[in-house]
Parts: C-alpha cells; sequence; structure tokens
C-alpha cells in the first residue's frame, strides 16, 4: 500500500503520524516544498513579539520523518489526476498513490487594492513571512496592519512590542468581529483604543496602496485620508489551496469537499486541515474551521479512514483560546453576532469579573466567548460537541474569578448573576 500525503504541516503531519500506527509496513510519501524544521505556525507570532527565540517554533528535530519512516519529497503537487491515481510534481516527477491525503492548507487572502506595491505587503502565515515582517521592523517607525481578526490583532500586538506605531485598520465597526460576540469586541476595541502606540480605524477601507515618498509605502483610506508607514502587513483571512486542483476532477467549492469520512468525490482522496470543507458541528453544512485543533483532528480521521480503519468526523468546530491585554480570551462556535440571530443566550459578568456568554440553539450549547472565564476551552469545545443542555450547565462555569479583567457592564445587563433569555 502506498500513501502519499501532501502537505506536511499540522494535518500533515497528524496524518502521517497515525497511517504510520495503522498501517505499520506501508509506504508513506510526504510531499512539501518546505518540509524543515519541522515547526508550529501559530508561534511565529510570539517570535514577532520577541516573547521566543525562533529555534523555539520547532515542534520535531530533522529526523522526525526518517523515525515515523515517511520518505519526503521536497516538492510542490502542481496538478493531480484522480480518476488515474497520478499525482504530478512541480520537478516533472509523477507519483501514483493507492490513498492520497489532500493536506496543503491556505494561503492568506491576497490585498486587491495593493496594485504594484503588492510585492511590499507582508503576510504573517509562516516562517518567510516573518522574516520578511521583522526584515522591516524599525523601533519607533510606523506600521499599517489591515484586518481586525485574530491574525491582525497579533500582528499589531506584535509589532508594537517591537518598538513600532501600528494603525490597525478594520472594515468592521470593531476588531475580532468574526471570532467574538459584539461586547468582548467591543471591549478588545476599547482596549486598543487606549493603548499608546496604536491607532484603531474601524468602519475603513484601503483604497490603494502606493509606493512613498516620505515613507516607504502611502495608503489611501476611505475616509479621504492618507497614511505614510515603513510597513504594511495583512491578516485578512486565508484561501485554502485549490487552485492546482482546478482539473482534478474534485468537488470543490470553498475548499475541497470532504464527506463525513473526510473523503473527497474520489474515493481514493482525503482531505484534512485549512483545505478540507468538511462537516461543521454547529451549522451542519460543509465548511473550513482554519485552526490547528481541527486540522489535527482531521489528519488523525482521514489517516485512520485512509488504512481501512471506519472512523467518522464528528464535525469541526471553531476555536480560539488567546491571551489579550492581560485576560484569556475564548470562543468556541457560534459567537458571531450575524450568526446567532434565533439564539438564546446565558451571559454572565460582572463590573470587576470575568464574563461569559454561552449561546443556546434549541436549549443546546453551540457557542461560547469569554473573558477569564472559569471553563477551558477544551470543556466548552466539548460541551459544544456533546450538545449540553441549558439546564445541564456547570455552576462552577457562572462563577467570577478574582482579578479577572474589569468589565463595564454593557447598557448595565450584566451585574453579576446569570441572565437568560
Ligand atoms: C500567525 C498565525 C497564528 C495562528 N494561531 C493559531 C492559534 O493560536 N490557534 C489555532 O488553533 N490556530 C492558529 N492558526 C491557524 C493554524 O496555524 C492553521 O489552522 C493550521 O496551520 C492548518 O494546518 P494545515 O496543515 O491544514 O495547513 P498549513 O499549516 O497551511 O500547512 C500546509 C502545508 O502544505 C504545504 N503545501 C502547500 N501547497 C502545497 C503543494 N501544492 N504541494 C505540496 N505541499 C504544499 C505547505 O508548505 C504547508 O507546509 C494560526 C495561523 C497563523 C498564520
Amino acid at each position: 500500500m502506498r500513501y502519499v500525503v501532501v502537505g506536511l504541516h499540522a494535518a500533515g503531519r497528524s496524518a502521517c503520524q497515525w497511517l504510520r500506527k495503522a498501517s505499520p509496513a506501508a509506504e508513506i510519501i510526504g510531499v512539501d516544498p518546505s518540509p524543515l524544521p519541522v515547526y508550529s505556525r501559530p508561534l511565529i507570532s510570539y517570535v514577532l513579539a520577541g516573547e521566543m527565540a525562533p529555534p523555539g517554533m520547532g515542534v520535531a528535530d530533522d529526523d522526525f520523518w526518517n523515525r515515523l519512516g515517511v520518505s519526503v519529497l521536497a516538492d510542490k503537487a502542481v496538478g493531480l489526476e484522480a480518476g488515474h491515481g497520478r499525482l504530478l510534481l512541480k520537478s516533472g516527477q509523477e507519483l501514483a498513490y493507492d490513498r492520497l491525503l489532500l493536506a496543503c492548507g491556505a494561503r492568506p487572502r491576497p490585498v486587491e487594492t495593493a496594485g504594484d506595491a503588492a510585492g511590499e505587503v507582508c503576510f504573517f502565515r509562516g516562517r518567510r513571512d516573518l522574516d520578511k515582517v521583522l526584515a522591516r521592523v524599525r523601533p519607533g517607525g510606523t506600521a499599517a496592519v489591515l484586518g481586525g481578526g485574530l491574525v491582525g490583532f497579533k500582528l499589531t500586538m506584535g509589532l508594537l512590542k517591537r518598538g513600532m506605531q501600528v494603525t490597525l485598520i478594520v472594515t468592521s465597526p470593531r476588531p475580532l468581529s468574526l471570532n467574538v460576540d459584539a461586547y468582548v469586541g467591543q471591549w478588545v476595541g476599547e482596549r486598543l483604543q487606549n493603548t499608546p502606540g496604536v491607532t484603531l480605524l474601524t468602519s475603513t477601507s484601503v483604497t490603494s496602496i502606493d509606493t512613498g515618498t516620505d515613507k516607504p509605502l502611502r495608503l489611501a483610506l476611505d475616509s479621504g485620508a492618507a497614511l505614510d508607514v515603513d510597513l504594511v502587513a495583512a491578516g485578512k483571512g486565508v484561501l485554502p489551496n485549490t487552485g492546482w486542483l482546478a482539473d482534478s476532477g474534485l468537488e470543490c467549492d470553498y475548499g475541497v469537499l470532504a464527506d463525513a469520512f473526510l473523503r473527497s468525490s474520489d474515493e481514493r482522496v482525503y482531505v484534512a486541515g485549512d483545505l478540507a470543507q468538511a462537516p461543521d458541528i454547529v451549522h451542519g453544512d460543509r465548511r473550513t474551521n482554519a485552526v490547528w485543533p481541527v486540522a489535527v483532528e482531521q489528519g488523525r480521521v482521514a489517516a485512520l479512514n485512509m488504512a481501512g480503519l471506519r472512523a467518522e468526523y464528528a464535525g469541526s468546530l471553531a476555536m480560539n483560546a488567546i491571551p489579550v491585554f492581560g485576560s484569556r480570551m475564548i470562543s468556541v462556535g457560534l459567537v458571531n453576532p450575524s450568526l446567532t440571530r434565533g439564539c438564546d443566550f446565558v451571559d454572565v459578568g460582572t463590573p470587576r469579573g470575568s464574563y461569559l456568554k454561552l449561546v443556546f440553539r434549541e436549549e443546546r450549547l453551540v457557542g461560547a466567548v469569554g473573558l477569564d472565564a472559569p471553563p477551558r476551552l477544551g470543556e466548552l469545545a466539548f460541551a459544544v460537541k456533546r450538545g449540553l443542555r441549558r439546564r445541564d450547565i456547570p455552576a462552577g462555569w457562572l462563577a467570577n474569578v478574582q482579578n479577572a479583567a474589569p468589565l463595564a457592564a454593557p447598557g448595565g445587563a450584566l451585574v453579576g448573576n446569570a441572565r437568560f433569555g
């Protein structure tokens, strides 16, 4: 049996480990243009912030693939003839396979308004992006960060720690609008506004980016203002790497469509990670949830199915936990206000305590967002997966946490006890 795994990061690496467990004697070939050393992508934001040295990103030594018995080809997949079981590589090599896993992730969403200055815009996806950003960092210099999601937020805080003056430009009315509820988004926005060195521009778009005269780059904003900066970095979401699969015969939508066994429309081809548009627990449709634990779990499930061990995928779930201004911010499942219409909420918070919002749909937990709240991310994710009922909320979740970030009660509504409805 020959397994070929395209992409050796979170999903691909997890899959290789499970393939090896399930098929000790099988041939496993991994294809990735940048396979060594094995590192963790999320950690690039810690290196940018100066909180970690680059070697700290490593999660395995250079002998990792050897020990696992995976032959690694430092090559790029450029075409797939799924009907013939053939993968085409950039080097010209053709690889036949019995089972193929596509785990080639996603790339940053491009900045359409960059025009001729596009090459100067930095992204923040991997080690090369980190190097490009660091090469442009100047203590006392100015930076514009485009995009108010988690990557934009991490870029802003990292550049600030490197001594730059940062303007964060967000098209939504508040940062993290897709990741948390309106209350926590507002809270983060207020703290950003009050952070020396940060300017937050909400409901603002960049209309063009050009090379500048006073500074390397000049941004024109839809407000009519112009901004001269040393560095532009964009974190405006990602797009699955599906381009090279256009003629593959696989069914693609936003990502590569996968069934409940993470099998694509071709029975020999499986998908996992940021590339996979797979069943989602709370939405009930197929979508991508581009987070590390989802990629790792999908890699596991896909590998077991590739090895002939029937493993049904429970479905993916958006989840995040990040430190924000000294507080622990967590979010799971449905929390984006535009997606929670018709849901019921349980809010808990105190003026000097923690905040937790639990989102219920038809009495079942479908999402949660918290600041220094008692439940851990894993507990909340597990509760959403098993459809926790409102009457079964663990009492400990509703307790206040001492020394948590102070919260101003929104509209005076949150004053310490659970509010239902
Ligand atoms: C700055 C940053 C911070 C993040 N923070 C968090 C976090 O805190 N928590 C969290 O859960 N998630 C976080 N994420 C998201 C997480 O890193 C991704 O969800 C995860 O890396 C997805 O894994 P993947 O294996 O599907 O894809 P990727 O990590 O994108 O890996 C894909 C691999 O495929 C290879 N590849 C691409 N195209 C080809 C091709 N044609 N042929 C061969 N190989 C190819 C690439 O070289 C790469 O090695 C963060 C991401 C970033 C960028």
